[in-house]
């Protein structure tokens, strides 16, 4: 498997380095939203600690990173009222993987509307802007 390249867009949000509409920080992840959303209130659960995908992250990693997976589903959903949450995440460029860094898809989804393409096109920025406000709400409420 290649390794890890700490070159990649999510280890230099991680670091500040660029900017992010940022919904959650603790130790050991960060959540923000997608940049280039699939449905209204599209964000990402990305664990601190280097790995490259779901195949070369540590059990302490993944079983930290699932209940902030969990708590973002939750947010979003509620935020958005969606009538149900996807959970999606991708494993090298086959698989549709595009930044190398492990991290997780939250997709709210509402009913009879089908998600956008994945790494389509980018999102308005005051639609994602006023999206995040509302979940870090309801993250706030939870
Ligand atoms: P992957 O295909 O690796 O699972 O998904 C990467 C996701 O990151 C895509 O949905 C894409 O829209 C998003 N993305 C790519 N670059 C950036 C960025 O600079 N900032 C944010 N917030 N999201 C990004």
């Amino acid at each position: 498997m290649t390794a890890y390249d700490d070159g990649n867009i999510f280890a230099k949000i991680i670091k500040g380095e660029i900017p992010s509409e940022k919904l959650y920080e603790d130790q050991a992840a960060v959540a923000i939203m997608d940049i280039m959303p699939q449905t209204k209130g599209h964000c990402l659960v990305i664990p601190k600690a280097p790995s490259r995908n779901l195949l070369d992250a540590s059990d302490e990693t993944l079983a930290t990173v699932m209940p902030i997976v969990a708590k973002l589903a939750r947010a979003a959903k509620s935020a958005m009222n969606a009538d149900g949450v996807r959970i999606a995440q991708f494993n090298e460029a086959t698989a549709g993987q595009t930044v190398f860094h492990l991290h997780f898809h939250i997709l709210p989804m509402f009913d009879g509307i089908p998600l956008g393409q994945h790494g389509e096109a980018s999102g308005d920025k005051a639609a994602i802007a006023e999206q995040a406000e509302k979940i870090r709400k309801a993250l706030v409420a939870a």
